[in-house]
């Protein structure tokens, strides 16, 4: 039986890094030392394709908030706390609240897109030198921007609820219009919220003055607004067949005149289709993280601080296993000293790099740089090994809905 894997939140903000190679501190000197991560081949017997992981500071050029960045959750609004799981799954008033802000959050993420950082990496994949995407983020951009790299979702989705009794899969954007239909007034105060353009904002003061924050996981923060009146629908199917308890008995499901969940209900209880805090990562995203760094033989490390154990894990599996890693991260990453410590001074970025440059500015500048090298043949890439990764990855795509 293997320890589960729980997502703790991680709320310290990070010392600054060391940028290596050292002549990495400029947008040129990033970019430079990114083309020989990419133009050396890895240590053998390492195949030649680069697995990539990301985090939140990928989708801030999307309007998201990342958690530690310059303007990030963490920094901005000190007293944030997200959701845990326990307190979801036993708490019908911490589901209201939940469910209150998600319902004017929705919006902001359905409007927003993937950017320049994500399709870089989908260009990146059509060069042939990405193998799989392994993701934090639950926005839902990697499968979006590049539908034909494997994206690993390794805290699931918010494109889905899940239901925690059956575990039926059920579009958000259905809940959406069910949410909206038991809130009318909720409904009411979204509409003028989005004919005021509150919602439209990505300037963090602006939005602060406004009264109004998003945070990663698509919650709006609304002061003063009255959750205790949110309402929201119950899993159709235990609904219309409740289940049979371990003991024998069969659970309630109740619902108002309106169709809304009540208590006593014990079951039907839809969740986002994300892994809370607090929450076991499943064994089977687990291992195929696992699988998609041990089939390639470099990590790329995007935006992210890898303060969650589960991402912290999967970089120190790499360099365990010898790969070159390169970071392009805004603001500090958990225990990097320990991912550099014995890297020659006198690489140039073959087999390490650290740099702190947006990846919207970096990635696509990187794109048409190594484009060029590929099209006059000074790159060399393996084929074989990439056509066989590529069979392999359809253990990936299988977990997408
Ligand atoms: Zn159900």
């Amino acid at each position: 039986m293997r320890k589960p894997l729980m997502r703790i939140p991680y709320t310290d903000i990070l010392p600054s890094p060391k940028i290596i190679p050292a002549s990495a501190h400029s947008l040129q000197g990033a970019l430079a030392a990114l083309h020989n991560f990419f133009a050396a081949p890895p240590p053998s017997p390492l195949p030649s394709s680069t697995v990539v992981l990301t985090g939140a500071g990928l989708s801030v050029a999307s309007g998201l908030a990342d958690y530690r960045g310059p303007n990030g959750t963490y920094r901005v609004n000190k007293t944030y706390r997200p959701i845990y799981y326990n307190e979801f799954v036993q708490n019908h008033e911490a589901r209201k609240r939940y469910w209150a802000r998600s319902f004017l959050g929705w919006t902001s993420l359905q409007k927003a897109k993937p950017n320049a950082g994500h399709y870089a990496i989908r260009d990146l994949g059509d060069l042939g030198l990405i193998s799989a995407v392994i993701t934090q983020n639950v926005d839902s951009f990697h499968p979006k921007a590049h539908p034909h790299i494997p994206s690993l979702e390794l805290h699931g989705y918010l494109r889905s609820t899940s239901c925690t009794t059956c575990r039926t899969e059920y579009p958000r954007e259905d809940f959406q219009h069910q949410l909206a239909r038991l809130n009318p007034r909720w409904a009411d105060l979204l509409q003028e919220a989005l004919a005021s353009g509150a919602l439209d904002t990505e300037d963090p003061d602006e939005k602060k003055f406004r009264g109004l924050k998003v945070n990663p996981d698509g919650d709006v923060d609304f002061p003063d607004a009255p959750y205790t009146t949110f309402r929201y629908p119950p899993c159709p199917r235990c609904l219309a067949d409740p289940p049979i308890k371990a003991e024998g008995f069969r659970h309630t499901v109740r619902v108002d005149s309106d169709g809304a969940w009540i208590l006593p209900s014990s079951a039907g209880v839809l969740k986002p289709n994300v892994v809370m805090f607090g929450e076991n990562i499943s064994n089977h995203v687990r291992s195929a993280a696992e699988n998609a760094i041990d089939s390639a033989g470099r990590l790329l490390v995007l935006g992210t601080s890898l303060a969650t154990y589960s991402a912290w894990r999967l970089a120190k599996r790499a360099k365990d296993r010898g790969m070159p890693i390169a970071i392009v991260n805004m603001g500090g990453v958990r225990g990097e000293d320990q991912f550099f410590v014995d890297v020659n001074p006198n690489q140039a970025g073959e087999l390490a790099v650290r740099v702190e440059v947006s990846t919207d500015d970096l990635l696509p500048a990187l794109v048409s740089q190594l484009r060029q090298k590929l099209s006059s043949g000074a790159l060399p890439i393996d084929a074989p090994i990439r056509n066989h990764e590529r069979e392999n990855s359809s253990v990936f795509k299988d977990m997408l809905s």
